[in-house]
């Protein structure tokens, strides 16, 4: 299995509203977020890619576009986690390229949510 990957940056607040108000992330606060899209194939194509980075604009247009400093809780549907973003990226990804194999997200240095779906037997 081959496997590529390409980091994506935007600025975003958001607020994790449901979390009782002691908990940090119920507050209004900002990330620098960190998207890592993931690519597999068994098989390189005709140019011996995965696919070709500078096919993946469409992703840094949809995360400039979308999400790059917008609050969150306004553009994501359901809860703004890490973990849900990821799963929205992915679909959106995925919709475009099946070799898209999961979605990462990073708020901070130290952490990172990701998604990817469940591979049937
Ligand atoms: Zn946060």
């Amino acid at each position: 299995m081959y496997v590529i990957t390409k980091q994506f940056h935007f600025e975003a607040s958001h607020r994790l509203d449901h979390l009782p108000p002691s908990h940090k992330c119920s507050r209004w606060h900002g990330h620098s977020y960190r998207v890592e899209l993931v690519l597999e194939s068994a098989q390189l194509n005709e140019d011996g890619f995965v696919r070709d980075y500078g096919e993946l604009e469409p992703f840094k247009n949809f995360v400039g576009e979308k999400l790059d400093h917008r609050n969150l809780n306004d553009v994501v549907p359901g809860v703004t986690s890490a973990e849900n973003l990821a799963r929205w990226l992915y679909d959106f990804a995925s919709s475009l390229w099946p070799e898209v194999a999961a979605v990462r997200v990073s708020e901070t240095q130290k952490t990172w949510a990701e998604y990817r779906p469940e591979r049937r037997p």
